[in-house]
């Protein structure tokens, strides 16, 4: 089953990965520490993942107002 990527700030969906493998390595990109990892990816009762990523707009965003990191979620 494919992965689906949605961003952890804004959860817009940026579409989904097919290739498991592939997620594994958007992982290891990551700069976190293994525990912050394993919250990238969840898993529904159905078995659906989500991989939980930043998207380009809230990275823009962070980058400019670094204090919104000490938040999980806002509103843009
Ligand atoms: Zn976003």
């Amino acid at each position: 089953m494919a992965v689906q990527m949605k961003c952890r700030h804004c959860q817009q969906s940026m579409g989904s990965i097919e290739d498991e493998h592939r997620v594994y390595d958007i992982i290891a990109q990551q700069p976190l520490s293994v525990e912050e990892q394993h919250d990238l990816m969840t898993e529904n009762e159905e078995g659906q993942k989500t991989l939980n990523v930043v998207c380009e707009h809230c990275e823009e965003i962070l980058t400019q107002n670094p204090n919104l990191f000490e938040n999980d979620t806002f509103i843009h």
